[in-house]
């Protein structure tokens, strides 16, 4: 599906999509729309708080429309979200999503931006998410990419206005841009950031509504619209054979991960947006309306303009080379304009047109996709010239060093091919997602450069830099080493050429469960990125836990292959938690880092560099029974942690459920959403009821309400009721309503600091309505709320028990939760206290 949608927008659009390292090759199609682009002065930026958030239809319109530089900013890089085609989560989900929004720009023809801001998980109101955020810094943020963008017109997502109606980040974006549109031009504002950017007044602020926000189309109809502007966002562009919505499908359709691959639309559909701050327009569908968006917006510009438009006005699709001079004259003139930010910005425009008009391909390919500081590594340089066009290079410098001085003359469609060796300094820093190098809070990055802060990506390390003549007139061509390689089942291929360190080491499990005093074995799998690697490896650990040895050697002659050390670690006594981390010694340097990889095709590849490291919790935990049976359902985690506290946990297939098949089960548990997600279980759900019904023990994690009432009646034994009650605090606090129950006694003494240390949420989708056969075992809730008493219900039913939790043990236990841990054994053992303990304590 990835593959499909990548190479269907190739086509449509002419753009390398995938290959964002790829140079550009335009068809004249897409060298005039350029030009229209290059001849349009005005920029709007788009704000909201997530991946996916964007209207890519409001987006598209604007760029490919108006013409304007078009941008959005995504407070957040979607890192709290589920992932629908691979297990990236948390950080590298939002390495993934940042990717997939680039993917969405190169199709919508828009620039991407990002906050320092943590999508740390869903929020009920800006309160709380400015809270968790360091709302100063965020806020410092969107003023410098204000600043610096200079945008004539902003346009948030959301209404600043309704605080508790969405996502709490969504409407903190909203209430971010109105506040940012109010201080970017004061200069006592972050003041620090004007050593490097100017202060900068945006005309007009928007609110992009829609019949939505009005809860109906009716309402919508009805509404004052005097302080609106629509646009028709469905028109077709015939220089490039698409529509506008077309666009915007297909940019959409590159937030794979969360499954938004959708139809293209076509034909005429409105979009609105409502003024806030500065002055309406006169034009109702033009949003820079009184805005000059021509050359002579620039002092000096009117010269250029002469020239341009004239090139626009009669552009020659057979051979657009035709227009070289001019634009070669156009660019002499851009080059000596006093105002900064158009220079800079038209420069760049203008350089890809004139390369694109000549012809020229230029390309600065690694032999190998990463390599070390200090080490050589094999480029093969490219350089052609495809029209008669009379050009030379005279000169090309790596950022390493100089690799050619000489002039040579590019004879028409005459390929020039150099390999060159290049030595990559010592002080290169990896490359790797700038801010993720070092650890941020729950709600922020942190970025050491301040320079770095807005940027989508890191800064590749090394680059070209290609000195052409055009008859005397200089061109200097910047481009990012890339490394091309291609494989015989997916044709030729782009992905960045990385820096990495010689080698990198990283656990099999990123939590360790210790349920009594033996020692385990800790696999430590070591990567080399260099041939000949040789060194040792050894575990920085906490005071109280002991290794076996406290270095091993390790040997790897292949770049690319690894080796497994393995350590034996023994825990403490007592109840404890703490960190290990491998530490690799390779010529007396010290490396902590793990390499992930990240490769989708709709995404260039992408290596991240983290800490490497493990949890390891010491658990002083008792449990009763052996085996248990796991009934998969969206998918989690938690057979693989009950594994390690000793449980022997066997998957089971809904299909092949009949009575009596469970009995050799001392409990059942439903993975998550599993009603939700699996059809078969509507018509085995008797037997599981039997399974209790004859002495199980049957234990259902959370489901989301909507099917489930309809779908689902006798989910429970008993009338049960899910709704959409959440407690997103993971800090609020318990309170043990049933303290009696074996629940919260047995085998483990369940006390309110076991509810210390959960991560990301207490639970969601509790019900609300229940029988009184069912007893509430504990009472939560969000600052602010009622108390939630639904997270954890228990019935006895027949000989045994029913169990409904929407307590999120599926973060839990994978994070090492000591007391998640305890509860779940405890539910697990429930029933048996009878046998093995004659005082019952249930209450
Ligand atoms: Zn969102």
């Amino acid at each position: 599906m990835g593959k499909f949608t990548v190479f269907y927008t190739a086509l449509l659009l002419g753009v390398q999509l995938s290959f964002a390292q790829a140079p550009k090759k335009n068809s004249s199609s897409d060298i005039y729309h350029s030009l229209q682009k290059l001849n349009f002065l005005g920029s709007a930026l788009y704000i909201a708080a997530h991946p996916d958030d964007e209207n890519t239809r409001l987006i598209s319109y604007l760029s490919n429309h108006d013409k304007a530089r078009t941008a959005y900013l995504s407070l957040t890089r979607g890192d709290g979200g589920q992932n629908l085609i691979g297990p990236e989560l948390r950080e590298l989900l939002g390495v993934l999503r940042t990717q997939e929004l680039l993917a969405a720009r190169r199709v919508d023809g828009g620039q991407q931006f990002f906050s320092r801001a943590n999508d740390f998980g869903y929020s009920k109101h800006p309160d709380e998410t400015l809270d968790i955020w360091n709302k100063k810094e965020v806020l410092g943020d969107v003023v410098r990419i204000i600043r610096k963008f200079r945008p004539d017109v902003i346009i948030n997502r959301f209404d600043h206005r309704s605080p508790g109606t969405t996502h709490g980040h969504h409407t903190s974006s909203a209430m971010l841009s109105v506040e940012a549109f109010d201080l970017v031009n004061d200069a006592k504002a972050y003041p620090n950031q004007l050593t490097s950017l100017k202060p900068w007044q945006p005309k007009r602020l928007f609110f992009n509504t829609s019949w939505w926000f009005y809860g109906s189309q009716e309402k919508f109809e009805k509404a004052d619209k005097s302080k609106m502007l629509n646009f028709d966002v469905g028109v077709y562009y015939p220089t490039l054979g698409v529509s506008n919505n077309e666009i915007a499908a297909l940019a959409s359709s590159q937030h794979l991960c969360q499954g938004f691959g959708r139809l293209a639309t076509r034909g005429s559909q409105n979009e609105y947006i409502e003024l806030l701050k500065g002055d309406m327009p006169d034009s109702k569908s033009d949003i820079f309306a009184g805005i000059n968006t021509k050359w002579s917006r620039v002092d000096g510009g009117e010269a250029i303009g002469q020239i341009l438009y004239a090139i626009e006005k009669d552009f020659d699709f057979a051979n657009p080379s035709a227009h070289l001079p001019q634009l070669l004259q156009a660019h002499q003139l851009i080059s000596t304009l006093e105002d900064a930010h158009w220079k800079e910005i038209k420069l760049k425009e203008i350089e890809d047109i004139i390369l694109s008009v000549s012809g020229i391909y230029l390309e600065a390919s690694a032999v190998e996709a990463s390599s070390n500081p200090g080490e050589k590594v094999g480029l093969n340089i490219e350089v052609l010239n495809r029209k008669a066009t009379a050009v030379a290079i005279d000169r090309l410098e790596l950022s390493t060093g100089m690799v050619l001085d000489s002039t040579i003359a590019l004879q028409e469609n005459q390929r020039i091919q150099l390999e060159k060796e290049i030595e990559i300094p010592a002080t290169t820093d990896y490359t790797s997602a700038y801010w993720l190098n070092s650890k941020g809070t729950l709600g922020m990055y942190q970025v050491e450069k301040a320079e770095w802060i807005g940027k989508p990506e890191t800064p590749r390390a090394v680059h070209a830099n290609f000195v052409l003549n055009f008859d005397g007139y200089p061109l200097d061509i910047k481009r990012p080493v890339v490394y091309r390689y291609a494989r015989p089942d997916k044709g030729e291929l782009y992905q960045p050429f990385e820096i990495l360190p010689p080698a990198t080491a990283s656990f099999d499990d990123k939590v360790l469960i210790f349920a009594d005093g033996k020692a385990k074995r800790i696999p430590v799998t070591i990567k080399a990125h260099k041939d000949n690697l040789k060194g040792e490896v050894q575990l920085d650990y906490s005071q109280g836990w002991v290794v076996d040895a406290e270095t091993k050697p390790f040997e790897i002659a292949k770049k690319g292959d690894e080796q497994v050390v393995v350590f034996s670690l023994t825990p403490p006594e007592n109840q404890d938690e703490s960190r290990i981390s491998p530490i690799i010694k390779v010529n007396g340097k010290e490396i902590r880092k793990e390499l992930v990889t990240i490769a989708y095709d709709h995404v260039p590849t992408q290596s991240i560099l983290l800490p490497s490291e493990a949890k390891v919790v010491r658990l002083n935990i008792e449990r009763l029974g052996e085996n248990i049976g796991y009934i998969m359902g969206a998918g989690d985690d938690v057979p693989t942690s009950l594994e390690q506290i000793g449980y022997n946990v066997i998957t089971v297939d809904p299909a092949a459920i009949q009575k009596g098949s469970l009995d050799k089960f001392d409990a059942v548990v439903v993975g998550i959403r599993a009603y939700n997600v699996v059809n078969e279980l509507k018509f085995k759900q008797r037997y599981l009821l039997d399974y209790v019904n004859e002495g199980g023990n049957l234990i259902v994690q959370y489901n989301t309400a909507g099917r489930w009432n309809k779908q689902f009646e006798n989910i429970a034994p008993y009338p049960l009721k899910l709704s959409r009650d959440r407690v997103t605090d993971e800090n609020s606090t318990v309170s043990i309503i049933a303290k009696k129950h074996a629940l919260v006694n047995f085998p483990n003494p369940i006390e309110e600091k076991d509810f210390e240390g959960w991560v990301q949420e207490r639970g969601l989708y509790f019900p609300n309505e229940w029988n009184s056969e069912f007893t509430p075992i504990l009472s939560m809730n969000d600052k602010g709320e009622s108390a939630k008493k639904g997270s954890l219900l228990v019935a006895p039913y027949g000989k045994g028990h029913y169990i409904y939790t929407g307590l999120s043990f599926f973060r839990e236990l994978p994070a090492g939760v000591s007391g998640a841990y305890k509860l779940f054994a405890n539910m697990l053992s429930l029933g048996k206290e009878k046998v093995e303990n004659p005082n019952d304590v249930k209450g």
